[in-house]
């Protein structure tokens, strides 16, 4: 068999990271003296580091319950030998009518239900197997996404009630998501997660008089895992904390959590080349050189998930507009240096401007760079995926999990 030859670029994911994130997210939940437990959500690959390693290394780190959105992600796990010994896992499905329900209630995969239609699915596939269905009940408490509304809840209890007599579903939990946790200093945001804690509250009494007491109720997120000790309740369900990550990277400056980002992505230069100042660089010369100057090819692009939105803009270009392109970290003679994508993306490819002489800084075609990693320091100049979501627009999450699989993954 002939080798297809090494890609140019690589994600590594360091899972000790991630294992030491949910052994931190665990003690901060252990000092709530709540009691309760850790769902590592896994949902899109584990946030796209990879789901069976990461889901190991989540519970070797204390984790006792996974989560994940899509019904298959959730199968994939028990198929790869995380039984129901190991933990409990949880599939938050948006469409019962498509979710493969036998086989997620035959492998013991616990299943959230927010609809009267989605309930009456899981029943009836319940009943023709003969099983009960492990039911978590979804409130809709101010996301405006899923869940059952309070002004329809009475007969939605009514069905619960009919549902557990007959033996079809177990009554787990009761759970809601937190639109604005992550923005804890913010007076109006402060306000409108208390409404939803009031809200779910209200579901929870309501459940418990109709004699529906669940056994797990879980809301917080990340954010609220770390900031809100007193809405912890039974269970708390982390993701991009998880990963390394906080969810408004503002939130916690200085940080005072201990967790490290646990994905490196890098890529090995290609062509690098002398250009005159003046000189147009990719599609729709966006960009010009300012000064003579190296550019070298950094063979990553738009089709490996690196974000078009992270182009480079420069007032000369011919946007008129200045618009920092994502950062890389180069290594050079004179020790690490910060360059930024040049021009616009393209689809295997992006430019950076080396802002100087490649020849005199000792930077050559095969060098390994690092667009985000861990984020060590100023002395190393290391952007994080912070750093790309900035230029992108957009969060952290979205730069992790659109990074295609045509990109190995070495895991540490
Ligand atoms: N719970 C649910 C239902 C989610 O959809 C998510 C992710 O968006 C999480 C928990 C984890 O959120 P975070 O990654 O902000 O911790």
């Amino acid at each position: 068999q002939r080798a297809l030859g090494a890609y140019p670029g690589q994600v590594i994911v360091d899972l000790a990271a991630l294992k030491s994130n949910m052994q931190e997210l665990v003690r901060v939940v252990a000092a709530s003296g709540s009691g309760a437990q850790v769902m590592g959500v896994i949902k899109a690959d584990a946030y796209g580091h990879g789901l069976i390693p990461s889901a190991l290394a989540a519970l070797a780190g204390g984790a006792r319950w996974l989560g994940s959105a899509q019904p298959r992600e959730a199968l994939a796990l028990r198929r790869a030998g995380i039984g129901v010994d190991r933990c409990r896992i949880l599939a938050w499905m948006y469409n019962a009518q498509s979710a493969p329900l036998d086989e997620l209630m035959a492998n013991d995969i616990d299943i959230s239900v927010g609809s009267l239609a989605d309930l009456a699915q899981v029943v009836k596939a319940a009943d023709s197997l003969g099983r009960r269905a492990r039911v978590h009940v979804e409130a809709e408490t101010g996301f405006g996404r899923g869940g059952f509304t309070a002004d329809t809840f009475d007969q939605t209890l009514k069905a619960l009630q009919e549902a557990a007599a007959h033996g079809s579903i177990d009554l787990v939990g009761l759970w809601s998501h937190l639109a604005v946790a992550d923005m804890p200093g913010v007076s109006e945001f402060v306000e409108s997660t208390q409404a939803q804690i009031d809200s779910f509250e209200e579901f929870s009494e309501r459940m418990r008089q109709a004699g529906l007491e669940p056994r797990v109720r879980h809301l917080a997120n990340t954010a609220a895992t770390l900031t809100r000790p007193q809405i912890h309740y039974d269970l708390t369900r982390p993701g991009i904390g998880l990963y390394g990550y906080e969810p408004d990277p503002s939130m916690g400056q200085p940080s005072t959590y201990h967790l490290q980002p646990a994905m490196t992505l890098q890529a090995q230069l290609g062509t690098v080349k002398n250009l005159p100042a003046g000189h147009g660089i990719s599609y729709g010369r966006t960009y010009v050189t300012e000064h003579p100057t190296s550019t070298v090819i950094m063979p990553l692009g738009y089709a490996d998930g690196i974000h078009r939105s992270a182009s480079g803009f420069d007032q000369a270009g011919a946007t008129g507009q200045k618009h920092l392109g994502g950062p890389v970290r180069l290594m050079t003679a004179q020790g690490p240096k910060l360059v930024r994508v040049a021009g616009r993306v393209c689809m295997d490819q992006c430019v950076l401007d080396v802002k100087g002489l490649a020849s005199d800084m000792g930077v050559q075609e095969g060098d390994t760079v690092v667009l985000f990693g861990p984020g060590r320091g100023e002395e190393f100049a290391e952007p994080t995926a912070d750093d790309w979501a900035r230029p992108a627009g957009t969060i952290s999450y979205e730069i992790f999990v659109c990074l295609r699989n045509r990109i190995p993954r070495l895991y540490l």
